[in-house]
């Protein structure tokens, strides 16, 4: 008979003593496990309200450690945990958490196959936890929690959130990705899953391993410590997990509309956290909060108060407010172009921009402090956070007309910008068959020579697939060839790897987006009637683009720089909208008004 895997139960604690002695350990005790299967190992993480000698009093079934440690924080506390524990299971259990009856058993039972699994349990809010509008919020955010990871069986990284309280590890596993990073001040449990899963261990959500957490954190800790150690993270995680970036709390920032811009620029700079005026409202939120409007408001509150301590905290680990826009909160516009050159006859008049016109237009950019970026410049930042001027736009160019060879480049290559161009691989040094087929006029493509001459002068390439079909009408196969088929020609033709795509006629479906991810880091969509700016929430693989129009004024240009649309084309498209609506009108009731 083999022996069962040894199981030690690690508990962090610092300050808790009441509630560790009384719940917490005596619940860890009364497991329905043989004694000797069994340890606990308690860290006391600087407590100063006499939790060690409470804890030397304790007579434990089974063998049970006590560990000191200056206060070092959690992450400090469970490596100190791992060091000492002996088993080959570890099972995390914060100081607050009371283990339901068969917790420990469930746990063994999930590790039974060989293959290492991080297998975890819910959390509830445990009966007899005092009323606060806190209390209230947590409660919420772990039903919505465990719905969610039940509705879709299970942990989505990066996205997801992870909690260690309640999970069971492998002490191999735990030991080969190096334990808790001691830099985290917090979500070190997310950090930790982030790496186990990246090393390729399973994550086995366990519904019926309850857990009940006596939750006592007063609002006011929540507010200041907690929002002040989420804040500092983000930074830090992001940094460490390029992944996590557009999953922080920070992703918002460019996201965010100009007023609200201006609100968290300001709060950020004040000399001392705005929170202090929250505390009375709070307090009465709490005094009152069996009323479910009481709850909500006290709710909002402690969301804002909170908003304001992490976005502080997050712009002092990033050096500024403005080095924290720059890393998290920079926002691209993109411009469509098709043809700029000569109106040639029997072609689209609304694809075309003349030189004259687009090299105005380049120069009011670059004037207005505007850096033509390409699309790997995007890509790079999405990820690092890092490397993009102060006023990026990206210049784009469907279907790759010859044309631009005369025109547009010689005119971005002298203002230093860079531009991205999309051709159409099965084309080149042709013609736009696709439109001619529709009776359009014929224009020239860029030849295979012209593209790898302007590669080398800051034009990057991208793929727009090989003969410009409706990507939404081919079969599972064809979709292959005209989308990972352009990639690889042009990867070919240039010797590098091809970054982005445009799809043609701005076409996509999920099929088409799921082919388009599988072969590019980035893809750009067309559509009139979702046009913006592109921020780290944005879809890399739907990004906005807004096209200039044929006749567009200096001003439109501006509106499309700063705001990725052209808002006075909607008005005016909306003033059409309405008059078109009052003739409807008057045409149905018209006799009736007569
Ligand atoms: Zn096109």
């Amino acid at each position: 008979m083999t022996a069962r895997l040894k199981l030690s139960v690690v508990v962090p604690t610092c300050n808790r003593r009441e509630v560790l002695v009384s719940r917490t350990l005596p619940a860890i005790f009364d497991q329905d496990i043989p004694a000797n299967e069994y340890e606990i190992v308690v860290v006391v993480d600087g407590s100063t309200d006499g939790t060690i000698e409470a804890l030397q009093k304790l007579a434990s079934p089974c063998p049970f450690h006590i560990i000191g440690q200056p206060n070092h924080g959690p992450s400090v506390a469970r490596n100190k945990g791992i060091q000492k524990a002996s088993g080959d299971l570890l099972l995390f259990i914060d100081d607050d958490i009371i283990c339901g009856a068969n917790l420990l058993k469930q746990h063994l039972a999930s590790h039974a196959e060989p293959e290492a699994v991080v297998a975890f349990g819910p959390i509830s809010l445990a009966s007899g936890t005092p009323p606060s509008v806190l209390k209230y919020a947590i409660e919420d955010w772990y039903k919505k929690y465990y719905a969610h990871l039940s509705s879709q069986g299970g942990l989505a990284w990066p996205g997801d959130d992870y909690l260690i309280s309640n999970s069971s590890v492998p002490r191999a596993a735990l030991v080969a990705c190096g334990g808790f990073d001691e830099n985290m001040l917090a979500k070190e449990d997310y950090e930790l899953g982030l790496r186990l899963w990246k090393m390729g261990v399973r994550f086995k959500y366990l519904p019926q391993a309850m857990a009940y957490e006596f939750y006592l954190k007063p609002s006011r800790y929540f507010l200041r410590n907690d929002g002040k150690s989420f804040g500092k993270t983000d930074v830090l995680l992001s940094r460490k997990h390029p992944d996590y970036r557009p999953h922080s709390s920070l992703a918002v920032l460019g996201k965010t509309v100009w007023g609200k811009r201006l609100w968290q620029y300001l709060y950020v700079r004040l000399p001392l956290a705005p929170v202090g005026v929250l505390t009375l409202p709070i307090w009465v939120c709490d005094k009152l909060c069996r009323f479910s409007t009481m709850q909500k408001t006290g709710h909002r509150l402690l969301g804002i108060g909170r908003g304001v301590v992490e976005f502080r905290a997050a712009a002092r680990e990033a050096g500024s407010w403005r080095a924290l826009q720059r890393e998290f909160g920079m926002r691209l516009p993109v411009l469509l172009y098709h043809h700029v050159g000569p109106s040639r006859p029997g072609t689209v008049p609304g694809l075309t921009v003349s030189p004259e016109r687009f090299e105005r237009q380049v120069r009011w950019l670059a004037g207005r402090g505007y850096t033509g970026i390409s699309p790997s410049d995007w890509a790079c930042w999405r990820r690092e956070g890092k490397g993009l001027p102060d006023k990026p736009v990206l210049f784009t160019f469907d279907d790759g007309y010859a044309d631009l060879v005369e025109h547009a480049l010689p005119i971005l290559r002298r203002y230093g910008f860079g531009a991205a161009v999309y051709v159409v691989t099965g084309q080149l040094g042709g013609t736009n068959a696709w439109d001619e087929a529709r009776g359009s006029g014929t224009l020239r493509l860029m030849t295979t020579e012209q593209i790898r001459y302007w590669a080398t002068q800051g034009i990057e390439f991208g793929a727009h697939s090989r003969t410009h079909a409706d990507l939404t009408a081919l079969s599972a196969k064809d979709l292959e060839e005209e989308v990972v088929g352009s990639g690889k020609d042009l990867a070919l033709l240039l010797g590098a790897r091809v970054v982005s795509f445009a799809y043609p006629y701005g076409f996509h479906n999920q099929a088409v987006d799921d082919c388009v991810r599988r072969a590019f880091d980035l893809a750009f969509i067309a559509d009139d009637n979702n046009e913006g700016m592109n921020h780290l929430l944005t879809d890399p693989h739907l990004l906005l683009r807004t096209m200039v129009q044929t006749n567009d004024s200096l001003l439109a240009l501006e509106c499309r720089a700063r705001w990725g649309h052209n808002p006075f084309l909607n008005l005016r498209a909306r003033i059409g909208l309405r008059s078109r609506l009052k003739r409807a009108v008057r045409s149905v009731f018209g006799s009736n008004k007569r």
